[in-house]
């Protein structure tokens, strides 16, 4: 496909700007000759309906829910009612600005205190702050608050986080941009956090732990409770990555189970659509004791019932994004949990666990699946069974775009070897799970068969298979040729 760049026609845009009724200026005097442009700007000229047809074409290239099943795990990749978008474009919400009056928003900013509210009930835990714009962010924002909590202290030592081996990438990034060091923790064989390698890691010198649970094999941590008590004796906090709230929400609640901070995605657990780069939400949440650090301004509710800012809180640790977070994230977010209500909530989690379940349970008869037991909302599978015939995770998850669906997420977590991590999420029907079945036992009898068909996959794509590390290690972010050299 071309690019805009190589669609230039010149002349081709009609678009011409209404005739000012400004004074000239003189150019001289106003901007130094110096900083004048000697070539033109290169911009692509196209008429408008070629223009639509470029993005119309790109559009047909991508692939979202909306087109098919997108099992990719750690990534809740689940169908997003259409009515959370119809909220969030209403004039109310869509067209009002960060720095109008309080008192002319008072609508928006009682969707946002509710909504930290309805988080926090979810969670088990005192308040959220909904600035963080994703997940990342959350915990960055998270990890700041800890670091505060301890130097209000006299407690700066604590310097260290500890961290699963089987941690989200961004668990160990996201300390490391905080200032802390990261120890990791090993997994046990059962895949879940070695309780005697956490205790001879605990000590003075650490400021927290960094969990999700369930993990990233979708195994629940059961002795969270333990865990807990382990690290609060020793005087760090515990945090929650609870970005994938899929697997417990309105059964379970990190707060119940000790957690002092959590980070949810609504982007990824209450239905705004992502990848694709945003806009997300990571809302932070702590209990009580941690309130005073969460980021500035807070929302309020006043005596007199209406609804304002706080930003004189000494202790925060200050803005983490411009304003106050995603709006329009929290609109959908606010109208996902309405419109399902708490009932709702829980049947979505339920309806995940069941169907990431259901899934292991066929899979099984075709692939490894190093952890087979009961699992929350995703599991992990490999392509060891395929193995022998020189068959990869890339090659299966490759081959599943000629079935129509999106892959599921490959070498992630780091501590399975050819890992397939599968989500099918709340939102895939018996049906859809049947077909994707029947789709990956196919797959495994062509691993067997026919091997050169999956290894060259995808075979009904525009584009094939691509050089899986080329475009991160040698970026090309702009077109070579201005075209106003080409034309
Ligand atoms: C997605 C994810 C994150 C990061 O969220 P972003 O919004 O992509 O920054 C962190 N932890 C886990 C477990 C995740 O799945």
């Amino acid at each position: 496909m071309k690019l805009l760049f190589e669609k230039n026609v010149k002349g081709s845009n009609n678009f011409r700007f209404p005739i000012h009724d400004l004074p000239e200026i003189d150019l001289q005097e106003t901007l130094p000759e110096t900083h004048w442009r000697e070539t033109s700007l290169g911009i692509p000229e196209l008429s408008e309906v070629e223009a639509v047809r470029h993005f119309t074409e790109l559009s047909h290239y991508a692939f979202g829910v909306d087109d098919g099943m997108y099992p990719l795990g750690s990534c809740t990749m689940k169908y997003n009612p259409k009515i959370n978008e119809w909220a969030a474009i209403q004039p109310g919400f869509a067209n009002i600005h960060p720095y109008q009056p309080p008192e002319t928003v008072q609508g928006a900013l009682e969707l946002m205190y509710e909504l930290q509210l309805m988080l926090a009930n979810i969670g088990g835990m005192t308040r959220f702050s909904l600035q963080p714009a994703a997940g990342a962010q959350g915990e960055m924002a998270g990890l700041m608050i800890i670091r505060a909590f301890h130097k209000y202290n006299n407690d700066e030592k604590r310097n260290i986080i500890l961290i699963p081996d089987s941690a989200h990438g961004t668990n160990p990034a996201s300390a490391s941009v905080v200032g802390f060091k990261v120890r990791e923790i090993r997994s046990n064989e059962k895949g879940r956090v070695d309780l005697e390698d956490l205790k001879s890691k605990l000590g003075n010198d650490v400021a927290g732990l960094m969990l999700t649970n369930p993990n990233t094999l979708g195994l629940f941590e059961t002795d969270i409770l333990e865990i807990s008590e382990l690290v609060h004796k020793s005087g760090g906090l515990l945090y929650y990555d609870g970005a994938n709230l899929n697997a417990i929400m309105g059964i379970a609640r990190p707060g119940d189970m000790g957690f002092d901070i959590v980070h949810y995605n609504l982007h990824k657990t209450f239905a705004t659509p992502h990848g694709g780069g945003g806009p997300g939400a990571g809302t932070v949440g702590v209990k009580e004791f941690l309130e005073p650090f969460l980021p500035n301004p807070t929302i309020e509710k006043m005596a007199d019932g209406t609804y304002g800012f706080n930003n004189n809180r000494p202790l925060s640790i200050g803005k983490v994004k411009t304003f106050y977070g995603n709006f329009g994230v929290c609109v959908k977010a606010y109208t996902y949990i309405k419109s399902l209500g708490m009932q709702g909530i829980r049947q979505a989690c339920e309806q995940a666990v069941l169907n990431a379940n259901y899934l292991r349970h066929h899979l099984a008869e075709d692939y490894d699946i190093p952890y087979n037991e009961l699992c929350k909302h995703e599991f992990v599978a490999t392509s060891k069974k395929q193995e022998q015939f020189g068959i990869r995770a890339l090659d299966i998850a490759k081959r599943l775009i000629d079935f129509g669906y999106h892959p599921p997420t490959i070498y992630f977590p780091l501590i399975v070897h050819e890992a397939m991590m599968f989500e099918p999420t709340e939102t895939e029907s018996k049906e859809r799970l049947d077909d994707f079945i029947a789709a990956m036992k196919q797959i495994a009898k062509e691993c067997r068969e026919n091997p050169e068909l999956v290894k060259t996959a995808p075979h009904s794509t525009i584009i094939k298979r691509v050089d899986e590390t080329r475009a991160a290690r040698t970026p090309i972010l702009k077109f070579p040729n201005n075209c106003s050299d080409r034309n």
